[in-house]
């Protein structure tokens, strides 16, 4: 993965378009209850000052359709911007070059949430080229919005030298060294709740792993394909042939695939639900498989000892459901442990994947946790990101 690094940027007296992620969660009151996506931004935004450029920031937040919504206006960013980095913000609702232009050159501008035009999803250059007028170069510092080939992630890069930010870097580097160029024996551990959602990501990495482990509720439809009897499960049973297919690649591919060999089952969808650990042909026809069992887990921290590069999406159980977080807390507990010891390189990411992690408390273990959901996802997937390809270095 070859993309510009903003050290190589000439940054002295000129405005910097930077593409960050602001979407971030609030709560009902308004107020933001995770504001991780805006400290994300401050080292980019520290090493632009500090170098002499001007700062314009883009972002989009929540789906507001490309029309203006005072609801999700990104205004009430400022505060929390200006108080976490201790500089004035400058919020600017229609930006125009004048107006950037008059701003001191120390100047940080937010504009306007960028989806409240239709321009903005459907990459429409007249806009990547007014945006592109604002000022010199363009910073792309949203991993997160690097799957969407949308005017501020990625068409504007058409019309500017591109760069990405210091955020950005730091993720590019850590996943090309997870999937790239990794230190082998590599393994993955894709969980979740379906395979139809991850069916392109166990085709690409069938081909790059020496092992796959396939767990949660999506292991129930390879079990299944497999002739076991998986009770009331979740199982996608029109995917049978695919997941077939699937085995049949990794086999061909020399990926060792590893199943549960052993579950929790339990009668209800529940917290607290009545369980029991059992072998695979033993759940019930009233039965649902919500957790590995202890001997999976086994076979899982094997594999992470004989492997030196871990790739995490996708709980092994129902987590949010206690005990059905075991497995995945146990497994997380013990990549933890390994990469403290420097033993495995251990990146991990999408939406449940990190609130899983954060439940076995082991985010600041892990090597790198991408917060991407999307991107991280088509990641694995071995897709074209928009928003990376852009970075490539211009002829
Ligand atoms: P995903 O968004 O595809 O990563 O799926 C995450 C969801 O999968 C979580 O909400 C888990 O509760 C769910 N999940 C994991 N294992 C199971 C299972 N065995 N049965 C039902 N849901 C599960």
């Amino acid at each position: 993965m070859s993309f510009t690094r903003l050290e190589t940027a000439d940054l002295k007296g000129k405005t910097a378009l930077v593409r960050v992620d602001f979407n971030v969660p609030r709560n009902d009151d308004g107020t933001i209850s995770d504001d991780t996506r805006i400290r994300s931004t401050l080292p980019t935004i520290q090493y632009l000052q500090d170098k002499g450029a001007k700062i314009v920031l883009l972002s989009h937040f929540g789906r507001p359709k490309g029309e203006p919504n005072p609801e999700m206006s990104l205004r009430f960013i400022v505060p929390t911007l200006e108080k976490i980095s201790g500089k004035t913000v400058t919020f600017i609702e229609r930006p125009n070059a004048d107006a950037v232009a008059a701003l001191d050159q120390d100047a940080i501008v937010l504009v306007e949430n960028t989806r409240f035009s239709t321009m903005e999803t459907e990459g429409d250059p007249k806009m990547a080229q007014f945006l592109a007028s604002l000022g010199d170069l363009f910073v792309m510092d949203a991993f997160s919005a690097s799957h969407r080939n949308h005017v501020s992630s990625a068409v504007i890069g058409e019309y500017l030298p591109s760069f990405a930010g210091l955020a950005m870097e730091r993720e590019l580097d850590h996943l090309a060294a997870a999937l790239d160029h990794p230190q082998t024996p590599v393994m993955a551990i894709v969980g979740g709740a379906k395979v139809s959602t991850k069916i392109d990501l166990l085709e690409n990495l069938v081909s790059r792993l020496d092992t796959l482990v396939i767990g949660g509720g999506m292991a129930n439809t390879f079990l299944f394909a497999q002739g076991h009897d998986v009770g009331a499960s979740l199982c996608e049973k029109d995917l049978k042939a695919k997941a077939l297919d699937i085995m049949a690649a990794a086999e061909k591919e020399n990926c060792r695939i590893i199943l549960p060999v052993d579950v929790v089952a339990a009668t209800e969808f529940k917290a607290h639900a009545e369980s029991r650990v059992c072998g695979l042909d033993d759940v019930a026809p009233h039965e649902m498989i919500l957790d590995a069992g202890p001997d999976t887990v086994s076979a899982i921290l094997d594999a992470m000892d004989a492997s030196n590069t871990l790739i995490w999406n996708g709980p092994l159980g129902a987590f949010e459901l206690t005990p059905f977080e075991t497995s995945t807390v146990e497994c997380a507990k013990y990549a933890a442990k390994l990469c403290r010891k420097d033993d495995i390189i251990a990146v991990a990411g999408g939406g449940d994947t990190v609130a899983a992690l954060a439940l076995a408390n082991v985010l600041d273990d892990f090597t790198f946790i991408s917060t991407a959901g999307g991107a991280f996802l088509e990641w694995m997937e071995g897709k074209v990101l928009p928003g990376v390809e852009i970075l490539k270095p211009k002829p």
